[in-house]
């Protein structure tokens, strides 16, 4: 079989011999390497190797021929391909393997190798024929694969696992919080609630989770209201904040819920998704109740004593004689001013009792708004002779209205820029007419109001923190002036800056606007 390389055969009939040539250098052309091994002969020595193999491997034919192909794999022998290899030979089979072989200057390349059994007409191996290819390219791209597929399942355990405990640390949020939680999907079926939920309307999360929300408990979250906000509002407007609504469960009683609900717009998995929050505030708003109840009263209680003592101090005053003594006369005059502060602070206590049990009464009548003014300013400029207060402009007008509600907003604008601006001693009052409405400004270049406050001064009871240590007052003035000025229809707002002033200003509808004349 040598002799196939060394083309020395001598054959009778040239067109075998042309035929043998032609396979020759056919398998010479081509890119793949091939080796015949003799299995008849001890070791399966090589007995042909094509030009590709020498290129592949780069031994050269003669260190080629006569050796077993282990040579090719030098010093790296306990590669498992090798035991199937053995095996297939050991059978008599063909196999495909990929094995690392070694060119003759030691650099590694992968072989696709190829082997098949020749076999004699009795079936005994006498060759083996090896092709070969260099996958080392392919080899390298499939371990580049392979390497970015590792690090990219690792990449994806790590981010599973920092969602799964992001996932944690939201739900134990949500299990915390001291709010009644619940998820619904878009047809209002329940997908979840939190421990809060289950604790305030003692029910357990199997017989809530998975069902309509208007199905829970026999019906008891099929409420009117609640399917108005559901239904109606937060379609239309999303979220809503602060919706109340109140209910009588069966086995917990009468509720009063603060709800907040939000639908989820995001597009994606969690899309129309309903959040809904719920605040129980039957608790605070009894609480509240009560401390209404308690001014109220408190305030009913020492009316009555004050006006007595109101009425003694009147005739003390009148009974004084010029001759009296100077010191009495001092502390008789102090004691009206004192008690004429008590009588209004009272008075403002049971107005804010008054707006918040709807009592306030007002008593409309036609009246000289510039006039009211000018006798309010009055007023303050006798009781506080450190501050000149300017008016300017004028409205001209007869004003239907509660005069002494209005007076009463007036004489408490001005006190207060009086109050807080101990260190600028002007206050100017601004008249005007715009539109068909009065409008009147307190300008003051006080302390003035952060912006942040300018929105709480008007709640009840609120007083700015910075100032409350420095100037006297019980929070109520404000509070009682913009619901005056709401029962006229009007507006009550505030424009300031922390350190420079407060500009006060209200505007009154000169034409009665619908529903104002009955409101209060
Ligand atoms: P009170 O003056 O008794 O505290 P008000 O309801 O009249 O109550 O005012 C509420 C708060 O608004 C005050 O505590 C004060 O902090 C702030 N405020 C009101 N008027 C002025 C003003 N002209 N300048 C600065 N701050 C003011």
């Amino acid at each position: 079989m040598d002799n196939l390389n060394k083309g020395e055969f001598t054959f009778s009939n040239d067109t075998i011999k042309n035929d043998f040539e032609l396979l020759r250098e056919a398998l010479d052309a081509s890119l793949s390497g091939i080796i015949i091994t003799d299995n008849q002969q001890p070791d399966n020595p090589i007995i042909y190797c094509n030009k590709a193999f020498e290129k592949i491997t780069g031994y050269s034919r003669s260190q080629i021929i006569g050796h077993n192909c282990r040579f090719l794999q030098k010093d790296d022998r306990d590669q498992a391909e090798r035991a199937i290899m053995r095996e297939a030979i050991k059978k008599g089979d063909h196999c495909v393997v990929d094995i690392r072989n070694y060119r003759l200057d030691g650099t590694l390349f992968w072989n696709e190798l190829y082997l098949a059994p020749i076999k004699d007409d009795q079936g005994k191996i006498k060759y083996f024929i090896g092709v070969q290819n260099d996958v080392s390219r392919r080899k390298k791209a499939e371990e580049e694969l392979r390497v970015n597929q590792t690090k990219m399942e690792q990449r994806i355990r790590e981010r599973t696992q920092s969602l799964r405990e992001s996932e944690e640390y939201l739900a134990s949020i949500v299990q915390t919080v001291r709010e009644s939680l619940i998820v619904l999907a878009p047809d209002y079926t329940v997908l979840s609630v939190n421990n809060h939920f289950l604790r305030t309307f003692k029910v357990s999360r199997e017989e809530t989770e998975g069902k309509s929300l208007y199905q829970l408990g026999n019906g008891q979250w099929d409420i009117k209201e609640l399917r108005k906000l559901l239904e109606q509002i937060l379609p239309t407007n999303n979220p809503v904040v602060d919706f109340e609504v109140t209910h009588d469960f069966p086995h917990i009683g009468k509720k009063l819920m603060l709800v907040n609900a939000h639908r989820i717009e995001l597009e994606g998995n969690y899309k129309d998704r309903i959040l809904i929050a719920i605040e129980d505030i039957t608790e605070r708003k009894s609480i509240e109740q009560r401390k209404d109840d308690f001014l109220s009263i408190a305030s009913h209680e020492l009316k009555t004593p004050l006006t007595t003592i109101k009425g003694y101090v009147q005739i003390i005053n009148r009974l004084m004689p010029d001759s009296a003594d100077e010191k009495l006369k001092n502390a008789v005059s102090k004691t009206t001013v004192y008690v004429e502060r008590l009588n209004n602070l009272i008075g403002e206590l049971l107005d804010v009792s008054r707006i918040q049990s709807g009592n306030i009464e007002l008593h409309k009548e036609p009246f000289d708004f510039d006039h009211m003014v000018d006798e309010a300013a009055d007023s303050i400029r006798q009781a506080n002779s450190s501050h000149e207060i300017v008016i300017n402009g004028s409205t001209d007008c007869q004003f239907n209205g509660d005069e002494s509600h209005i007076t009463q907003v007036v004489t408490n604008l001005l006190s207060n820029a009086i109050k807080y601006s101990p260190d600028h001693k002007q206050v100017s009052v601004h008249l005007s007419v715009v539109s068909d409405f009065i409008k009147m400004a307190i300008t003051d270049h006080g302390v003035g109001i952060s912006r942040d406050e300018q929105h709480k001064i008007f709640e009840r009871f609120y007083r700015v923190r910075e100032t409350q240590q420095r100037f006297p007052g019980m929070g109520i003035g404000l509070y009682v002036c913009s619901e005056i000025i709401k029962n006229h229809g009007g507006t009550l707002w505030v424009e300031s800056e922390l350190g420079k002033g407060s500009t006060f200003s209200i505007t009154l509808p000169l034409q009665e606007a619908k529903g104002a004349e009955n409101a209060g």
